[in-house]
């Protein structure tokens, strides 16, 4: 035996999760609820703290596929029931419907208030053994053979810490900052700039259909309206899609000349729209890591792809992503290996709806008459092909979920 002892490496946690936002809280969420049986110790790092996104009013429509993963750990209470889905395209025929009791289902999806959501999600894992380290901002990590090491900034100054496995879900649109954000992982990622900018804020409707979520494509982008007044049904989240150039027009207009407009190209279904508020605007594009590890480093949420909001697909995957790298790390450990077996399972799912994601972004929004018929003729055929689009509506709901 050698008399030269192995000195065992130590570490501050064996998981690193960088972010706190929908996805990286559910994960800890989960994590912890398993690690009565994995022993795994975790840290969730976050530069704000659950407070600062309190109101944040951005509404998201989460599948009835999220909800159920959720439920285990919290659902905000003001969530709105989506029933019916309209889609439809301006100034061309063809239109489909999807209905919840086609799939048997209470609800087909929910929308929720980005802020409810973090909240809720936020005090579940407060009850849980989650080291949480608020107003800390992760630095660039390095990793060796046997971990990473993550420098950590806070007011008082700097420190590293050392873990097994760091996840990285620290979101980002277009501006993504911190771990993996650098020279070579800019090589390694898909991107695409739709050339568009969504204008979103909560729209009122002087003739309410509830719980109904409308998808009307323009030749410009499309139009969502998500039902999200809870028992006040006028009040919809608007997400407008449009160049970027008509979209600082459209943010420059009083509110009267904004809802004209808005009514003209959204059409008179719900009547005439009333009120607006909270008006903000962001530039839409594809971002996604061509693979989502690093040896002991993996991104998830948007930190791994970042997609155009039309399917409202961006935080439905980031969920399915966390709840598979739940049951890796669990399995097996906080090692490379559990890695490597999340991106095996996550790959078809991902490459599914980043696909069909991005195809649905382009395809409705070339103004071309004959491909306008083409897709109207594929809407109308959708309700008398019920399978296609049974088929459809779950991969929206539920993804691939192996
Ligand atoms: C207009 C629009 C509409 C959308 N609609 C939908 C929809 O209907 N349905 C849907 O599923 N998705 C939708 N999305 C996408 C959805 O908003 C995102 O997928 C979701 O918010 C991503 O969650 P996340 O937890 O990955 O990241 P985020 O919510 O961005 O959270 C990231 C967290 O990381 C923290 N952080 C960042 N960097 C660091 C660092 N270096 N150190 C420490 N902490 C850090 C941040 O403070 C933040 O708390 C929409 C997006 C847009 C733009």
């Amino acid at each position: 035996m050698s008399d030269v002892q192995r000195i065992e490496p130590h570490f501050d946690y064996d998981i690193a999760i960088v972010g706190a936002g929908p996805v990286g809280l559910a994960l800890a969420g989960w994590l912890a609820r398993r690690s009565a049986t994995s022993r795994l110790s975790i840290a969730l790092i976050d530069a704000r703290t659950p407070d600062a996104v309190a109101n944040d009013p951005r509404a998201l429509a989460l599948s009835h596929g999220s909800r159920v993963m959720l439920q285990e750990l919290s659902f905000p209470g003001d969530s709105t029931p989506i029933r019916h889905i309209h889609v439809s395209q301006r100034g061309h025929f063809g239109r489909t419907l999807i209905e919840h009791d086609e799939h048997e289902l209470p609800e087909l999806g929910y929308v929720v208030r980005y802020g409810s959501l973090v909240g809720a999600l936020a005090d579940a894992v407060r009850a849980t053994k989650v080291d949480w380290l608020t107003n800390t901002s992760a630095l660039t990590p390095t990793q060796d053979a046997d971990g990473v090491t993550l420098p950590l900034q806070t007011a008082e100054g700097e420190r590293p810490i050392r873990v097994k496995v760091l996840v990285n879900a620290e979101g980002g649109f277009f501006q993504q900052q911190g771990p993996q954000r650098d020279e070579s992982t800019e090589n390694a990622r898909r991107s695409r700039d739709y050339g568009q900018t969504a204008i979103v804020g909560t729209v009122s409707v002087s003739d309410p259909r509830p719980n109904i979520a409308w998808e009307r494509f323009t030749s410009e982008g499309p139009i969502a309206l998500l039902p999200c007044g809870g028992q006040r049904y006028a009040d919809y989240s608007l997400v407008w899609c449009g160049s970027p150039d008509e979209a600082a027009r459209r943010m420059a207009l009083d509110d009267d000349a904004f809802l004209a407009e808005l009514g003209a190209a959204f059409s008179s279904r719900m009547g005439r729209f009333t009120r607006i508020a909270g008006r903000a605007a962001f530039p839409l594009g594809l971002t996604a890591l061509h693979t989502l590890i690093d040896r002991r480093m993996v991104a998830i949420g948007n930190a791994a792809q970042t997609l155009h909001p039309v399917a409202g697909q961006g935080l439905n995957i980031g969920l399915r992503h966390a709840r598979a790298l739940t049951d890796a790390l669990s399995i097996d450990g906080a090692r490379p290996l559990a890695l490597v077996h999340f991106a095996q399972r996550r790959a078809l799912d991902r490459r599914l709806t980043i696909g069909a994601t991005d195809t649905l972004a382009r395809l409705f929004t070339v103004d071309f008459p004959p491909l306008a018929a083409v897709r109207g003729l594929a809407l109308t055929a959708l309700e008398f092909l019920p399978p296609v689009k049974t088929a459809l509506a779950r991969q929206m709901m539920f993804g691939q979920r192996r």
